[in-house]
């Protein structure tokens, strides 16, 4: 009803927009009426699960393979995800068609519950689920165009046998240090080693780099999350006959790499031509890395649940 009038609204002014709504436990609610319980267990303890999703022009990419990490996730924090993939499925999609979104970010998130103090998560009864699906703000454009810039931060990433860079659950303490980090050395994203300074990954994306034709990213038991974009990358060079190596690596392996770039679903293939103030390459986006950045928009038209708003 609410809804009906505020697209009335919209419809009588451009002035007027919609507010989004969040799908919220079973219920669709506005932006400003989308709360949890300060006894949320997600909120107190981080306790809980998410998944970063896009959609593409009406397509979303590779729901079933976040699902899974969703999922996966969950498992191992002994956490029932409270529906099923059809029934998630379905809630996505009618989040994304009550707020007329073609091209999205969609966020799902799974906390343990609201439950009382303490860290036992059996004092949580139910789970609280909820999905945001919104425009989506990508790196800049230059980015794309001319590559960016990065550094490494003294924050190491999460020790796999402690909280593993696998499970994307409500802790990013972590990464968000690492991007404090980052930011203030005046760059977006933030290189992360792991505990023996090895290559791990970004605080929200994978790297890869190119040394002499062959492609490379390190392999995710280092201390990196296993991510979509980062497991499309590696299709397309199979589909494309393009040498690929997981291999243990070094920022001195980096620095000298042909091509670097970065992989996540909100930045989609970025490269990266300087790191730590060393120039990557020539400076500029090399062949393979824009020949991936195509190959994977292409892949964005084709690889995923398709849906009508
Ligand atoms: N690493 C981290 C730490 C992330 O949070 C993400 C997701 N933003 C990625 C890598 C990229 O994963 P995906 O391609 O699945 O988005």
């Amino acid at each position: 009803m609410k809804q009906d009038k505020r697209l009335k609204a919209q419809k009588n002014s451009s002035q007027v927009t919609q507010e989004l709504l969040v799908y919220l436990d079973g219920t669709f609610v506005p932006k400003s009426e989308a709360k949890i319980s300060v006894f949320d267990h997600g909120l107190l303890y981080g306790d809980g699960v998410f998944e970063g999703i896009r959609s593409y022009d009406g397509l979303i990419f590779r729901l079933s393979e976040h699902l899974i990490r969703l999922q996966e996730s969950a498992h191992t924090l002994m956490l029932k995800l409270p529906l099923d993939f059809k029934a998630l499925t379905a809630a996505i999609i009618e989040t994304l068609k009550r707020n007329h979104l073609r091209d999205s970010y969609i966020r799902i998130v799974v906390t343990r519950g609201v439950g009382d103090l303490g860290l036992d998560p059996g004092l949580c009864k139910k789970p609280t689920i909820f999905i945001i699906t919104d425009e989506i703000v990508l790196y800049p454009d230059s980015f794309y165009q001319s590559g960016m810039e990065i550094v490494t931060v003294p924050t190491v990433r999460n020790l796999t046998e402690a909280v593993n860079p696998a499970l994307k659950s409500l802790n990013y303490l972590n990464n968000i240090l690492a991007k404090i980090e980052a930011k203030n050395a005046n760059v977006k994203e933030a290189l992360m080693l792991n505990h023996q300074g090895y290559v791990a990954e970004c605080t929200g994306d994978n790297i890869f780099m190119v040394k002499s034709g062959i492609l490379l990213t390190p392999p995710a038991y280092l201390g990196a999350l296993r991510g979509i974009t980062r497991q499309a990358i590696m299709d397309l060079a199979l589909k494309n006959d393009i040498p690929f190596q997981e291999r243990v690596l070094t920022r001195h392996d980096l620095f000298n790499a042909d091509e670097v770039f970065l992989t996540g679903t909100a930045a989609e293939v970025v490269p990266v031509v300087k790191i730590d103030g060393r120039v990557i390459g020539d400076g500029m986006p090399a062949k393979l890395t824009r020949k991936l950045m195509s190959a994977f928009k292409d892949l964005t038209k084709r690889d995923g649940v398709r849906y009508s708003i």
